[in-house]
């Protein structure tokens, strides 16, 4: 993957950023990030995503260095072995998912769509990804023109970073998103 352009548009939209905040379900952990792809559009049905979040999982991307946890002491993470490239972050106390980290792309976090409590733009297409794995009685959408559904992708063919700058919203966010300088002083 080409991250030069990626990483271009950050320098060129760091004051474009868009804050996110997000919470477990029993409240301990609380979180917060900046990120310039709030786009949720990349709905995953891989065995990982559909054990861990509930029959599929959603994340979004943020800047990892802008990652800050209140609760941190409650936070456990899961990486199935040193093979895997990501590790999962969740709650200790109710189990509620977090935030992924993915040793190919050190500079990001990916918090959980479902412990986001700001108010995600819509994404103007969706795609199911790694669907072989889907559960067998969960019907997909197909009937909309905007879904996409792939069996079996590899997960770095669409990043978030080359989806958001292939459509063109790259540090764009929805209207009612607040705008946060990336890395204040
Ligand atoms: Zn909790
Ligand atoms: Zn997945």
């Amino acid at each position: 993957m080409d991250t030069t352009k990626a990483f271009q548009s950050v320098e060129t939209l760091r004051d474009n950023a868009t804050a996110l905040e997000g919470s477990c379900f029993c409240g301990k952990v609380h979180i917060k990030c900046n990120t310039n792809m709030p786009f949720p559009f990349m709905v995953c049905h891989c065995i990982a995503c559909r054990k861990t979040g509930g029959v599929y999982c959603v994340n979004v991307a943020a800047e990892k260095d802008s990652l800050d946890v209140k609760g941190r002491e409650e936070v456990k993470s899961y990486r199935g072995s040193t093979e895997v490239a990501t590790e999962r972050f969740f709650c200790g106390t109710c189990g509620s998912m977090l935030w992924g980290e993915d040793k190919r792309y050190p500079t990001r976090i990916y918090p959980a769509a479902s412990c986001l409590d700001s108010e995600l733009p819509r994404a103007p297409e969706e795609h199911h990804v790694m669907t072989k794995y889907k559960q067998s009685w969960l019907r997909l959408p197909t009937e909309y023109d905007d879904v996409k559904v792939e069996a079996y992708p590899e997960m770095g063919d669409k990043t978030r970073e080359t989806w958001h700058i292939d459509n063109n919203l790259f540090g764009k966010a929805g209207d009612d998103m607040e705008k946060v300088a990336l890395f204040s002083p």
